[in-house]
């Protein structure tokens, strides 16, 4: 079964509340990862400097953020589907706040295991192990390790436009949690809906609705434009499209040039071929390339 690791600042504790409020600082002027060095103009050390000096008071004074309870509530209704659940938090510099870090986290739960690391991926063990953690490192590293790991929605992420954390954490480890089991199954996320009729079926908050692109004429036009493309740019002989062999720069910057004079000739109503339905064909092409080129690198 999977294991889960839930990361503590950032996620259920107010930790840069907590350090805005040590350094007299707004918190709207943290939105990047290095925001003391970057927006601050401090070093580590004179970021750190107060942290250490209010010791273990400063633990006790972090705020939990404003979805950390129903967070947790979500969690301990999905935790049958893990063979563990623990707390994987950073391990803090200066004597003693370890302590006070452990305190804060007992406040919070009083069961799950606490485990401190300078390494979080360390702990990564399995494909599915999985870690929830506001820092882009930490799931870059874990991910690299071969668990599986959710970056928790922050302003200091690239996940900032996420506004519904607790959502995008349900529907991440639906996800999750179903490419993690071995045989098919019917998953109880512990968020259900009843219907009047009395049918009981899982919450769709959270999930992808695919259904909404066949709204409209789009769908239906941008499908007809890859039919006839077909025709006049066969298949490879393994069936692929032939376009799918684009994997370099020189065809990313085709998709893009194609995508904006087709853009161009949509808006000043060309008719000459469905450039809305070639505009959805280049801008995919160009997504295509982009996650080629990623995997490659
Ligand atoms: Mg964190």
């Amino acid at each position: 079964m999977p294991r889960l690791f839930l990361d503590v600042d950032g996620v259920f504790a107010d930790f840069v509340g907590g350090a805005c409020r040590v350094h007299s600082r707004e918190v709207s002027t943290v939105d990047c990862w290095d925001f003391h060095r970057d927006r601050w103009g401090i070093s580590d050390t004179e970021f750190w400097q107060p942290i250490v000096h209010e010791g273990a008071k400063f633990w006790e004074r972090l705020d939990l953020l404003p979805w950390a309870e129903s967070l947790l509530e979500y969690v301990r209704s999905i935790e049958h589907n893990f063979s563990c659940i623990s707390w994987l938090t950073a391990k803090p510099g200066w004597q003693g706040a370890e302590a006070a870090k452990m305190s804060w986290i007992r406040r919070l739960d009083k069961n799950y295991p606490i485990l401190f690391s300078s390494n979080k991926a360390e702990h990564c063990k399995a494909i599915d192990d999985i870690l929830v953690d506001d820092c882009e490192a930490n799931v870059k590293a874990w991910r690299e390790a071969g668990g599986f790991a959710i970056l928790f929605p922050a302003p200091w992420n690239a996940n900032d436009y996420i506004t519904d954390k607790v959502a995008y954490i349900r529907g991440s480890m639906i996800q999750l949690v179903t490419n993690c089991k071995k045989e098919f199954a019917v998953i109880d996320t512990g968020n259900k809906k009843e219907f009047e009729s009395g049918m009981v079926r899982n919450s769709a908050e959270g999930k992808v609705e695919f259904d909404r692109v066949f709204d409209g004429p789009l769908f239906e036009r941008w499908a007809t434009h890859l039919t006839r493309g077909a025709a006049v740019y066969p298949d490879l002989p393994d069936g692929r499209p032939n376009w799918t062999l684009a994997n370099g720069q020189a065809e990313l910057n085709r998709f893009r040039r194609s995508a904006v004079r087709h853009f161009v000739q949509a808006i000043r109503g060309d008719t000459d071929e469905d450039h809305f339905a070639a505009v959805c064909f280049n801008m995919n092409g160009m997504l295509y390339v982009q996650q080629r080129m990623a995997e490659n690198n």
